[in-house]
């Protein structure tokens, strides 16, 4: 859906009033400006909505420019549509949305996380190589109470009185993001209490991280007409398990997958086998941009099935990389990274990762071979032997990493690489030491 009259006719079809253009900033918080449908000729190319340039200053907590960011108050940039990305929106009567890259005058701005992943994945393409990608969310249901917000149950793994309480949601979930062209793979209720997973399939990489605002857009908006709260917070109740956005990659070339081939290690074709390697080296400070917040933190911890050590593993879900476990007449189709949370920028993580494993390729680094047991329980001698570090235990300790990593820093460039750091530290500071109920009621509704 592309030309400007079919745009001019889905609006008038479906009587939209607005349509929202939309972008997700340094703090991954999803933003929009709705542009009234009376005057969206104006905007159907051309320059685009503006908003401040300080907007990619913003830390999650609130409206107030985080120091160092190299922006100021003043200057503007420009949403462009793409607008291969409209749609109807169907849980807000008279609503459109509308995915952009932010321009400054002709060109994507710097800071632009989506024109970044553009770029990564335009440098895979020099290699000849296309991303695929989904991320697999995990979120928590809430019923609000006069106690604040409540698990929506307290059931176990795949309980399904959880389900049975929830059908409705599921549904209408399904049914908004089916509406919208992601495809709904499965759906169980998680381990945590009102803890759902709702699996998509995979797309291409750009395709993938704008699913991923899609997705995280409708279950909040859905569970909302219900009377409940859906959060994406990666760690709401400490001693439970916690929320990941497990980021599911493969690689093609021609169009032909080239994840495995029979009679290499482990089935996995070298370029794989480096691109893995890549994000495992680059693990430490990528987690500034996939597992990115203060909270993201608490819920990387060993034996919690959340990836929190730099190894991999067939079918182990204690392993930050995980190859999903072959079986006859199913080889491995994709590999998953645990160490990733929907409080990431989707379009900063998945462009990360694929930096990363392209510097992989590009050095031709060695994988290791992979852990079979839970690595905490290795001793500390077994993981040094084997190159099997513990992860950064802090957003401070990651943002350390990001800040020592050049490769990655490079990737993002200057402008961006400065602005994103501004806002991670404006978040570490701020939040540091906040109580765990105080940080979670601050970020409950943000993500
Ligand atoms: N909830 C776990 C996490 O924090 C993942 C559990 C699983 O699906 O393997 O990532
Ligand atoms: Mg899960």
């Amino acid at each position: 859906m592309t030309s400007a009259n079919d745009i001019l006719n889905l609006i008038q079809e479906h009587d939209v009033r607005f349509v929202r253009f939309i972008w997700c900033d340094n703090a991954n918080v999803i933003r929009a400006k709705a542009v009234r449908t009376t005057f969206i000729r104006d905007y159907l190319d051309g320059e685009g909505v503006g908003i401040a340039a300080a907007q990619q200053a913003l830390p999650v907590m609130y409206d107030a420019l985080a120091p160092g960011s190299g922006l100021t108050p003043a200057g503007e940039a420009h949403m462009r549509a793409d607008w291969r990305t409209f749609a109807v929106l169907p849980y807000a009567r008279g609503h459109a949305r509308v995915l952009t890259d932010i321009y400054a005058g002709e060109q994507p701005w710097a800071h632009c996380p989506r024109s970044f992943l553009r770029r990564m994945i335009a440098r895979a393409a020099e290699r000849g190589l296309q991303v695929f990608a989904a991320f697999e969310n995990e979120f928590s249901l809430l019923r609000p109470s006069d106690r604040g917000p409540q698990p929506f149950d307290t059931t176990v793994f795949c309980q399904t009185w959880a389900l049975d309480q929830a059908t409705p949601i599921i549904n209408a979930i399904t049914e908004a993001l089916e509406a919208q062209g992601i495809q709904v793979e499965m759906t169980y209720p998680e381990s945590g209490p009102g803890q759902f997973e709702l699996p998509v399939r995979y797309a291409d990489a750009l395709r993938a991280a704008d699913n991923q605002i899609i997705f995280r857009e409708t279950v909040k908006a859905v569970a909302h007409q219900h009377g409940a709260l859906a959060s994406f917070v990666p760690k709401i109740y400490p001693d439970k398990a916690g929320n990941g956005a497990h980021l599911h990659f493969s690689l093609q070339r021609d169009g032909h997958s080239i994840v495995v081939e029979p009679g290499q290690p482990h089935q996995l074709t070298a370029e794989m086998r480096a691109f893995m390697a890549g994000v495992l080296h680059h693990l430490p400070a990528l987690m500034a941009l996939t597992t990115p917040s203060v909270n993201s933190f608490k819920r990387i911890r060993p034996r919690f099935w959340s990836g929190a050590y730099t190894c991999w593993g067939i079918g182990n879900r204690e392993a930050a990389l995980r190859a999903p476990q072959p079986s006859a007449g199913r080889p491995i189709t994709n590999i998953e990274l645990k160490t990733s949370d929907a409080t990431a920028n989707p379009y900063l993580a998945l462009g990360a990762v694929i930096a990363a494993g392209m510097d992989g390729i590009a050095r031709d680094m060695r994988l290791g071979e992979p852990v079979t047991g839970d690595p905490a329980d290795l001793s500390d001698e077994e993981r040094a032997a084997r190159g099997i570090r513990q992860l950064p235990a802090s957003l401070g300790e990651a943002i350390a990493a990001l800040e020592g990593d050049e490769v990655l820093l490079d990737a993002l460039g200057d402008d961006l690489a400065r602005s994103y750091l501004a806002v991670r530290r404006a978040e570490w500071e701020a939040m540091k030491h906040m109580p765990h109920e105080e940080e979670v009621r601050l970020l409950l509704e943000r993500y």
